[in-house]
């Protein structure tokens, strides 16, 4: 008989295989003492135990560079950190040192401790360095007893069911033959969920009686869009997903047709498609997805998960890269979205804030710590040599930021060449609209920008006061909210009447039939992640716009989400 258990789809498409059950992610510990004289030995175990763990990381990482994205490779480069990190292993030989524990137990003790520290912290960022701990420690458990998990055989076709699964082993087991991924813990922001988006596989998190119900060898269905198991399926269910299946891979090679198409829509429409990228490798791969150019760089990236910060030198390398990536198209730059406690290369002496989503973040640390901000105004400035870059300030709030920033980019560019630097005549620059007073006097920054654009992630946090992170008000967070669209449909209009770009670069605008809406209101330039532009141009394609703009402004008066719903539905039917 067949059997279903639902979570969150967090990774979309079909899979079909066999029951892989991943039991113990964390290999039970006893808790015990080692013999007297063993001590010298113990250590050298558990260091040994470490440095076994890294080499195996080193040589997958060398495996799989080029291979995947680099997104995903920055796992690898945080877990080896971790692991090569003092702090890691030194409190583990304390406790074994002073205390006589076992490598296990001293291991099992230091990682409870660090996970308790970290899920104490505010900052979400951070939370999630828990994760990281307990996937490394579980390694070096693994290794230590010698029980490394068992391996398919090649060309088995399986779903792996566990409790969670680390970055590393997601990529390994894909090579393997893992076909979908189902967690009894996590989200849809967990190290597994992300990796599994960014590899296109099939995964669900949060089905948590999946160890019990699920047994080794069942044959199951994994429907990453639903978030349904179908265990043991009868033969018409079977039928059923394969068929989906099959459209699935059809479509994928219907829309790579669409790479070299301008995005125009049937009533000719020119629309600006770009990408959001947080890494020049990124860059690459939106190129090869036809971006006309990138609409969000995440600069943040090159601030973390080090000690110190990046000199205008080193970002000077990275803008560059960029650019040539981009071949002459346009680059935006955002400048750094950080706050204390996010980047250790932050002087240690500035407080973390208490809340980081309202506190010294953005373009609010950059202009009260300007010799923390210089350099990357100076090295962004330097890149404009290479190839056309826009300067984009996120989180402005009021006018006099934006006037402080241009001041500053001004005084920088004439000092630039006053010291013989090359620099291009015409930086645009422009902010970014994501907290929801600049939404509202976006008319006042018009006169000091050269282009507006909205970031709705964060809009849509601060307009409906839901933390973007926090679980247990995801239901509340609603991007189709009327408030948040007529916030997104006043910067259009204010865009338009001031002749000047409005881009969109929230993940909203992946969304085909959002795409849509957001057409019909207006919009004409849209930045995406690399893995929706395809999509996103396939709905501008067949986008009439002249046929449903008086549809899509009804939306701004759906006061119910099924309204809203029908609504979208009905802009996809025009055709
Ligand atoms: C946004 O807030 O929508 C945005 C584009 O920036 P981020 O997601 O990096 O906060
Ligand atoms: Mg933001």
């Amino acid at each position: 008989m067949s059997l279903m258990l639902n979570g969150t789809g967090v990774s979309r498409g079909i899979a079909i295989g066999r029951v892989r059950l991943l039991h113990e992610i964390q290999p039970r510990v006893v808790a015990s003492h080692i013999r007297p004289g063993e001590l010298n030995q113990e250590i050298k175990r558990v260091t040994s135990a470490m440095h076994a763990v890294i080499t195996e990381l080193r040589e997958l990482e060398s495996k799989l560079k080029n291979k995947v994205p680099a997104e995903i490779m920055a796992f690898f480069d945080s877990h080896l950190l971790m692991l090569e990190d003092q702090t890691l292993s030194q409190p583990v030989i304390e406790l074994i040192r002073k205390n006589q524990y076992v490598s296990e137990w001293a291991l099992a003790v230091h990682r409870d401790n660090l996970v308790a520290m970290f899920a104490n912290i505010e900052d979400p960022y951070l939370r999630q360095r828990a994760e990281d701990v307990e996937n490394v420690i579980a390694k070096v458990l693994h290794e230590l007893s010698g029980n490394k998990q068992s391996k398919a055989k090649p060309d088995d076709e399986y779903v792996v069911v566990t409790q969670n699964l680390a970055p590393a082993d997601v990529i390994e087991h894909q090579h393997d033959g893992m076909r979908g991924l189902v967690c009894t813990h996590g989200g849809k922001m967990s190290h597994a969920a992300i990796v599994a988006r960014s590899l296109r596989i099939p995964a669900i998190t949060g089905a948590h009686p999946a160890l019990d119900l699920l047994h080794e060898g069942d044959e199951v269905i994994v429907d990453g869009a639903t978030g349904m198991v179908v265990a043991s399926p009868d033969a018409r269910s079977l039928e059923h997903y394969r068929r989906v299946q099959r459209s699935e891979r059809k479509r994928t090679r219907e829309l790579k047709a669409l790479r070299d198409k301008p995005a125009r829509t049937r009533d000719n429409v020119q629309i600006e498609l770009l990408a959001n990228v947080d890494t020049p490798a990124d860059a690459t791969e939106a190129r090869r997805l036809g971006a006309e150019g990138i609409g969000l760089f995440r600069s943040e990236a090159l601030y973390l998960n080090r000690d110190d910060l990046p000199d205008e030198r080193e970002q000077l390398g990275i803008y560059r890269r960029l650019l040539r990536s981009m071949h002459g198209r346009p680059v935006t730059l955002r400048t750094m979205d950080i706050w204390p406690g996010m980047s250790h290369g932050l002087p240690q002496h500035l407080p973390v804030p208490e809340h980081p989503a309202l506190g010294l973040r953005g373009i609010r640390l950059c202009l009260t710590h300007p010799e923390i901000f210089e350099p990357q105004l100076r090295a962004m400035l330097r890149a404009s040599t290479t190839g056309p870059i826009r300067i984009l300030l996120p989180m402005i709030s009021n006018v006099t930021e934006v006037l402080a920033a241009r001041t500053m980019i001004e005084r920088i560019r004439r000092e630039l060449i006053d010291s013989k630097r090359d620099v291009a005549p015409d930086i645009q620059v422009g902010v970014l609209i994501e907290v929801p007073a600049a939404a509202l006097i976006s008319r006042m920054f018009v006169p000091h920008v050269d282009f507006l654009a909205i970031g709705t992630n964060d809009l849509v946090q601060y307009t409906l006061a839901v933390d973007r992170e926090d679980d247990e008000v995801q239901y509340l967070y609603d991007p189709l909210h009327p408030a948040v669209l007529q916030l997104i449909s006043d910067v259009i209009a204010t865009g338009k009447r001031a002749d000047k770009p409005v881009i969109l670069c929230g993940e909203l605008a992946s969304d085909p039939r959002v795409c849509r809406l957001l057409l019909g209101l207006g919009l004409r330039h849209l930045s995406v992640h690399p893995s929706s532009l395809l999509e996103v141009k396939d709905a501008i394609l067949r986008t009439d716009i002249s046929k449903i703009a008086s549809r899509a402004r009804k939306a701004l008066g759906c006061e119910s989400r099924g309204r809203m719903e029908r609504l979208l539905d009905r802009l996809i039917d025009h055709d």
